[in-house]
């Protein structure tokens, strides 16, 4: 592409995305599409013999992009943690693939790399974690976590657990997390030799935290029975709640046993940046490892994840290599970052970039407006709901609501009507999502069926949150008048 065609066509884009960022607004959250749409508008033509000219192909591109996507950057997207994408992220995206460092090897990436150290440390800064730590940009949550475990892994294992694997060691390793944990856990536990078997499940309390009394139980249960522990996982902001386990306690617990610990903070974590932070969100401090999702509440766009681990060289205990086909040395004193060494992938994007921008363009105030401005609007959401006679509050924590529609005469609690109104709300759910009205998900707390809001968006407004209680209603009056005497045809 010759640099006036590219200069003229780029833009075009950029022109075309600041309309669609200015309009996003206006526009249904969702076209609702199923499957067959999507593949329907697509066609099922072959892959193409010949080119085509950038021009047209981009301006299409974009429209069609524009006109049949879900918008999570829209303000009435409060469906899962995925959060709007701050607009200097594409930029970033842009530039990043211009330039298109390969930040595997500091050779390859001189300035990228540092870059990314510098985006490692300002992140643990943020969120109050040692500076001196090790880290570095993944995909995204679930890969941060897994970093983090094979970094345990490598670390409380007694034998080389790298070359003689994990069967080696003749023992039963027990990982400990709250059923409220991300699966991310399950997979962890498959994919890096240890089995699901080992986790075993820590009982909550009412608010959904870790009991650490049962934790305690357990651990000493399993040392008992020559099991042995390793690693205990907490998690500041879960998934479905955003409850904050005791991460003091459990971090406590953790050196007594010397196990590793852990901290799930993929959405909660930069919340330990706000004033009067709960000592239990801050005590994230205290853990060997955290997991942190830039992709959520530091608005970069997907995908970025970061993990941090306390020992700076506890990365490259776990996954440094040094094959023959690669000549990358340093120097003595100042030895250059290899990325590759640090974790699980070998040719690495420049996905710091977006997130070095966004943390310089706001600075901490930034975020810590906006992710409090998300947390009083989700108190407000919360005060909304509990004035609305037919919606029924569940949990506010961070910025995550659950609640449920009832109806006004169907308040018995009995087993039916407690399966009617999972129904019900299952299927109010399936229908909003697709109206492109709102966005919500659900959660699933004690059996019941929830609707959850969760606001990670800096585009959601007080108008937004006034105006949700109203639509939950609607939607659920009609798919109630639809679908009760179908399912139910007697009277309940
Ligand atoms: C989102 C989330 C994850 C998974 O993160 P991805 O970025 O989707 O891979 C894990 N744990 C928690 C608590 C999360 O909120």
């Amino acid at each position: 592409m010759p640099a006036d065609e590219f200069r003229s066509v780029g833009h075009e884009l950029v022109d075309h995305i600041a309309d669609f960022l200015e309009s996003i607004s206006r526009r249904p959250v969702t076209a609702g599409h199923s499957p067959r749409d999507v593949r329907k508008l697509l066609g099922h033509a072959s892959l193409p013999e010949h080119g085509l000219p950038a021009d047209k192909l981009m301006r299409d591109t974009a429209e069609l992009l524009f006109r049949h996507s879900l918008f999570n950057g829209h303000p009435r997207f409060l469906g899962y943690i995925t959060s709007s994408a701050a607009p200097i992220g594409a930029l970033a995206d842009f530039l990043a693939a211009a330039v298109n460092p390969n930040v595997g090897a500091f050779t390859l990436s001189p300035l990228a790399t540092e870059m990314e150290a510098q985006t490692v440390r300002w992140i643990a800064e943020l969120i109050g974690y040692p500076t001196t730590c090790g880290g570095l940009l993944v995909s995204g949550g679930n890969m941060a976590n897994f970093v983090c475990f094979v970094a345990a892994r490598k670390a409380k294992f007694s034998w080389d657990v790298r070359t003689a694997g994990v069967a080696a060691g003749n023992i039963i390793p027990r990982v400990y997390a709250s059923g409220e944990t991300h699966t991310w856990l399950q997979k962890a536990a498959d994919l890096f030799g240890l089995g699901t078997n080992s986790l075993c499940w820590i009982e909550v309390d009412n608010d959904l935290r870790m009991k650490t009394s049962d934790l305690k139980k357990r651990i000493e249960d399993d040392k008992q029975t020559g099991r042995v522990p390793f690693l205990v996982v907490g998690t500041a902001g879960s998934v479905s709640t955003g409850t904050t386990d005791p991460l003091r306690e459990i971090a406590a617990v953790c050196r007594e046993h010397h196990l590793w610990f852990h901290v799930d903070g993929a959405y909660g974590a930069p919340a330990a940046a706000l004033p009067g932070t709960p000592p239990d969100l801050k005590a994230l401090a205290e853990a060997d490892s955290v997991a942190v999702d830039p992709h959520k509440w530091l608005y970069a766009p997907l995908e970025a994840g970061c993990a941090l681990v306390r020992g700076p060289s506890a990365l490259t205990d776990a996954f440094s290599y040094h094959p023959p086909y690669y000549h990358l040395e340093g120097g003595e004193e100042d030895p250059p970052i290899n990325y590759y060494e640090h974790g699980l992938q070998n040719s690495r994007g420049f996905r710091a970039l977006k997130v070095w921008l966004g943390l310089r363009q706001v600075g901490r105030k930034g975020y810590v407006r906006m992710i409090s401005d998300d947390i009083a609007l989700s108190e407000e959401m919360q005060r909304r709901i509990q004035a609305t006679p037919d919606l029924e509050p569940y949990t506010q924590q961070l910025s995550i609501n659950t609640f449920r529609y009832v109806p006004q005469d169907l308040k018995s609690g009995s087993n039916e009507v407690e399966t009617y109104l999972n129904e019900l709300n299952a299927e109010l759910l399936t229908r909003l999502q697709k109206s492109g009205e709102a966005y919500l998900s659900n959660a699933v707390i004690n059996e019941k069926f929830l609707l959850r809001s969760c606001i990670v968006n800096f585009r959601t407004s007080l108008k937004d949150v006034q105006a949700l209680p109203d639509i939950v209603v609607r939607f659920g009056r009609a798919t109630d008048a639809e679908i009760r005497t179908d399912r139910f045809p007697k009277q309940l």
